[in-house]
């Protein structure tokens, strides 16, 4: 999606050679028109594809995730992390990794919100390792619905979380795919070679 490259070019910033920082229009300070954008091109990717409910986790998967349930005219779920938790019998509950605060976190959806009928596609912020889709993925299979695919507002395609959610039987669509940061510079993957 060449508006959404523009921007991680213009705005985008590097740390180290692992994390890119997009505070400023995606994981802090929201931009709605881009965010429109996204949902659009995520409704168009998954339109033949007879989605019930769109599914992300808080927080930042929220806003790109919202507006491709509008596209597609679905109700949108957000699951909740929490640190720990005390079983409870409603809730669908998975552990998931993450990458970026490097704990493990309990992340529930409730039982209320997802049935056996539902085909659901899930949406994320990034793919790094692919353990956030994994555990929602998780999720949906609990409540024993399908996974019509996942999508990606941005895969950094040099960690393997697509490798891992494709060898799981998943279609992954990631609108864009950092090739590379090193040196303080984000690279694309070609588009021929995706
Ligand atoms: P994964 O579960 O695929 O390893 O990591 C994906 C999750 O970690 C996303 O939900 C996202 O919140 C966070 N994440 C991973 N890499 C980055 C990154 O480079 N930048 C930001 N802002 N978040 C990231």
């Amino acid at each position: 999606m060449e508006a959404l490259k523009n921007r991680i070019k213009q705005d985008g910033v590097v740390l180290g050679s692992q994390v890119l920082k997009v505070d400023s229009f995606l994981n802090h300070r929201v931009d709605p028109a881009l965010m429109s954008a996204i949902g659009d091109t995520f409704a168009d990717l998954f339109a033949e594809d007879r989605i019930t409910r769109v599914l992300t986790i808080e927080s930042s998967g929220i806003a790109p995730a919202v507006f491709a349930a509008l596209r597609l005219e679905v109700d949108l779920i957000f699951a909740r992390k929490r640190k720990s938790l005390t079983l409870r019998d409603d809730l669908y509950t998975e552990k998931a990794y993450s990458f970026t605060k490097q704990e493990e976190n309990e992340i529930t959806v409730s039982k209320h919100f997802l049935g056996a009928d539902d085909r659901i596609l899930i949406i994320d912020d990034f793919l790094a390792n692919g353990q956030a889709a994994l555990a929602l993925a998780r999720i949906v299979e609990q409540a024993g619905a399908q996974v019509a695919g996942i999508g990606i507002v941005i895969e950094k395609s040099f960690q393997n979380g697509r490798q891992v959610l494709q060898d799981a039987g998943y279609r992954v669509e990631s609108l864009a795919r950092v090739a590379s940061l090193d040196g303080n510079e984000i690279r694309f993957v070609e588009v021929e070679a995706e």
